[in-house]
């Protein structure tokens, strides 16, 4: 199939009360693992990359081989820019040919957020490709990515403002998630997730998703989550499929075989979260 964008599958998400999936990819093996996993599942998929992972190889190779794996699909599948931060990163992206784009303003002011979102906006809107925006501070490190401490937590009101004022397609919220892993339990405040939904209309994304104990995001996700960010346990899974490998054949020079090993790992770990998230047989 074809790469489609967003706007559909969180619409019908939000509908049916699941989420989508959404796992970060950094190589061949993570795209083939993550294709293989929805397909077994039947189940829509976004793949997506953040900025240092786009610099590592540049926007178009991550693109081709995500085409590539949806191409040979029987699934949906969505390339998505992760944490665009910049203007300029989006506007590359869109030309590249993503399929759905994320501006994260959120380290900015609130009138500053805004307007990049907006700008975003409506650089997206001809090609329908949907735009996803950040309102408050997802704390944590992924990459070069610093969220701090991230006591930033999205305000409700403040949410409902910037949907309107800026049209974005999705919204993701900072309810006490954070990138990388957790030191102890995360706190989520599912309170305040349910105030912003009785104000937001569009769908809701929850960064951080890693390290979250699964009955919390499907408490989240029957909160009005309807799209969950995987990225370091992806990380986790294919670096221990190979160092397992590794171990037991220290001497194999051959990558196919422990990239594979690696594989396994995370397509097993994409199956479990697509369960969790309730997306299965969704596609
Ligand atoms: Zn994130």
């Amino acid at each position: 199939m074809e790469l489609i964008t967003t706007k559909n599958i969180l619409k019908k998400a939000q509908e049916g009360h699941y989420a989508i999936g959404a796992f970060n990819v950094e190589n061949m093996e993570m795209v083939m693992a993550v294709i293989s996993a929805a397909e077994e599942m039947n189940a829509p998929v976004i793949m997506q990359t953040t900025p240092s992972t786009v610099k590592y190889a540049g926007l178009d190779y991550f693109l081709a081989n995500v085409k590539v794996a949806a191409s040979r699909a029987s699934v949906p599948v969505v390339m998505h820019l992760d944490h665009g931060s910049s203007f300029d990163l989006a506007a590359q992206a869109l030309r590249a040919g993503y399929t759905s784009i994320m501006i994260d303003g959120s380290h900015e002011s609130f009138e500053d957020n805004i307007a990049v979102s907006k700008a975003v906006v409506d650089m997206c809107k001809p090609s329908g490709v949907a735009v996803e925006a950040e309102l408050g501070k997802v704390g944590g490190k992924e990459d070069d990515l610093d969220g701090g401490e991230g006591d930033a937590y999205t305000d409700p009101q403040e949410a409902r403002e910037f949907v309107e004022r800026t049209g974005v397609d999705s919204l993701a919220i900072a309810i006490g998630t954070a990138h990388g892993m957790y030191k102890g339990e995360p706190k989520l405040d599912l309170e305040r997730l349910s105030e912003i939904r009785e104000v937001v209309s569009v769908p809701l994304v929850l960064h951080g998703g890693s390290g979250i104990p699964d009955s919390k995001v499907q408490e989240a996700i029957n909160r009005g989550i309807c799209k969950v960010n995987y990225a370091t346990e992806l990380r986790i899974a294919f670096t221990h499929g190979v160092n397992e490998y590794l171990k037991s054949n220290p001497n194999e020079i051959d990558p196919k075989k422990y990239n594979k090993a690696g594989l396994e790992e995370v397509k097993k770990f994409v199956k479990e979260k697509i369960q969790v998230c309730g997306c299965q047989n969704k596609a």
